[in-house]
């Protein structure tokens, strides 16, 4: 039975065999147990039945029914090549510590655990978290992290793409012309950028403002999440393309998708052009106006507004 067991277990593609219920002496005995009459009965008796079935009985020794089945079990067994004494270490042969340093897998600051972002009880620790971020490569072509900064109680997100070469400068998200501009269309439907919180799906600037890669952004947008869990605003914008299709998972045009309301993680979300994008045309400066018209709409009929 249990050599059965274990060639299902071979043939399912395990190799290795973690028997973290039964105790030597239980394996001994079922190794013993092979031809016991209270399990001949029993079409599936199970490993703890098996032992149990044994255990106060006398049981034939394993050595027989191994030899029954074909193993040879008086060949000497090879004993593994004997290992080096690890040297003791005081105190004294270290430094600072009164052990000897191993092999250091990942910085004392790596989470042990990634999902801990999930944890974090304020924007203040989740900004000092990106800042030692590692989770992606962008840290390392990056000059500064760029988290988002504004109102914590905000009623309003603005998300954009990722930190450009002014933002990654300052550390602050949307400034030079395009967040002068952010800052007039926000006026536009009577929002200051203090009573807002402003940020982007990814917090490092991606080298030469390439297009963000599907894995940093998977990397970066449990911040996000988070984020947004923390601020629990009553409308999302989301600025450009980009910040568009990744917050709502779709390849469709911005332009199909603006004028809409969507939802994230349950939050009604609109979509607009970036404010860079129209900057260069500003033929979409009116469609624009539109859909933070909309966002406006949005927050005013939400409870509690
Ligand atoms: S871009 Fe995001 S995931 Fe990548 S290192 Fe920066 S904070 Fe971490």
């Amino acid at each position: 039975m249990l050599r059965r067991y274990l060639e299902q277990r071979r043939e399912l593609g395990e190799s290795e065999l973690v028997l973290d219920s039964l105790t030597v002496d239980d394996v001994m005995r079922l190794l013993g147990a092979v031809s016991h009459p209270a399990l001949a009965m029993k079409a599936r008796p199970s490993l703890r039945e098996l032992a149990n079935a044994v255990s106060s009985e006398e049981v034939q020794d394993w050595r027989a029914s191994l030899r029954g089945a074909g193993v040879n079990v008086d060949a000497p067994v090879s004993r593994a090549k004997s290992v080096a004494p690890i040297p003791e270490t005081s105190a004294e042969t270290t430094n600072e510590m009164p052990f000897k340093k191993g092999i250091v897998v990942a910085p004392e600051e790596a989470e042990l655990i990634p999902n801990a972002i999930e944890k974090l009880d304020s924007l203040e620790e989740l900004a000092r978290k990106v800042k030692r971020c590692t989770r992606c490569s962008l840290y390392e072509t990056a000059t500064n992290p760029v988290a988002g900064e504004g109102n914590p109680k905000a009623e309003l997100v603005c998300v954009g793409e990722a930190p450009g070469a002014k933002e990654d400068e300052t550390g602050r998200p949307f400034v030079g012309q395009a967040g002068q501009l952010l800052t007039k269309i926000l006026a536009a439907v009577k929002l200051t950028r203090e009573q807002v919180f402003i940020c982007n799906v990814l917090k490092h600037r991606p080298p030469g403002n390439r297009n963000p890669r599907p894995e940093e952004v998977e990397a970066c947008s449990p911040y996000l999440i988070r984020q947004l869990e923390l601020i629990k605003p009553k409308v999302i914008v989301a600025f450009g393309t980009f910040a568009a299709q990744t917050l709502l998972n779709t390849k469709t045009p911005i332009g199909q998708l603006r004028g809409l309301v969507h939802k994230y993680h349950g939050i009604p979300l609109v979509v607009t052009y970036h404010p860079a994008a129209l900057l260069r045309n500003p033929a979409w400066k009116r469609p624009t106006w539109e859909d933070v018209k909309l966002a406006r709409r949005v927050l005013d009929s939400s409870p509690g507004s």
